[in-house]
């Protein structure tokens, strides 16, 4: 990052820090995830007006004394995303999104990829009325979508050794993403897919941030979810808090 910048950001997480201070945790297009502190926040609002919240879009500036001390000087807010926050299913599924940019590793152009894809999926999740996306439709999605654009799932399910469709099922590898027949995978280690479970992979893998708009039934979207857990959590290397929360709330 330069010495200073102005840029659009979205706050992934905050954390009380000293007297006065906060830690945020933030991701943007150009830089990826990062931490800053925003000195003064907790008692001044001159600096930052609204505040600072989680899953929130601001106009930031950021002043950096070195790369790995950087500092939030000021924070306008965008967009609050309020109605994504208004149900505890509809917050989870928010909260992934945050959760999976704080805790892949993307570098780049991934960066500006990951960006979009997010405030699509948050703009989705913030929608009111009949145009609202359900909350599983859209975790399925952010989880699908970061994978793929981190190149850990394929764009497509298609099995990686044979070009045949598998009527059987699908097996997912759950260390490397690989997605074959079930005749041409290791079953160790591997998640079983069922055909319209990987037809419906398939259409998040293709259709991306766009699918939720006429997503199937939120059931069919959580089981699948419930079937890609422990790929997710490999894939950032523990637990994924707010998807777990997501899978166990009712019904
Ligand atoms: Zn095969």
């Amino acid at each position: 990052m330069p010495r200073t910048a102005q840029t659009t950001a979205l706050i992934l997480s905050v954390t009380p820090y000293r007297d006065n201070d906060m830690m945020v945790r933030v991701f943007t297009a150009e830089g990826g995830s990062f931490s800053a502190i925003a000195y003064r926040s907790r008692a001044s609002r001159s600096r930052f007006p609204s505040g600072l919240d989680a899953i929130t879009l601001v106009d930031a500036a950021f002043s950096a004394t070195t790369p790995a001390r950087i500092t939030l000087t000021s924070a306008t807010v965008k967009e609050l995303f309020w109605n994504a926050k208004t149900d505890f299913s509809r917050t989870c599924a928010a909260s992934l999104v945050c959760e999976l940019l704080m805790k892949t590793h993307a570098h780049g152009a991934e960066t500006a990829r990951l960006f979009v894809h997010a405030l699509v999926l948050l703009g989705q999740l913030d929608r009111e009325g009949d145009r609202a996306v359900s909350p599983e439709a859209a975790a399925l999605a952010a989880g699908v979508v970061v994978a793929r654009d981190l190149a850990f799932l394929p764009g497509k399910v298609q099995c990686g050794r044979c070009s045949q469709m598998n009527e059987g099922g699908w097996l997912l590898q759950v260390d490397t993403g690989e997605l074959t027949c079930t005749q041409h995978g290791r079953a160790s280690g591997a998640v079983r897919l069922s055909t319209a479970e990987a037809s419906l992979l398939d259409r998040v893998l293709c259709e991306g941030d766009k699918f939720p708009e006429s997503g199937p039934d939120p059931a069919a979207c959580k089981a699948l979810l419930d079937r890609l857990q422990p790929f997710l959590e490999r894939l950032v290397d523990g637990p994924l808090r707010s998807l777990g929360a997501l899978l166990s709330s009712a019904p």
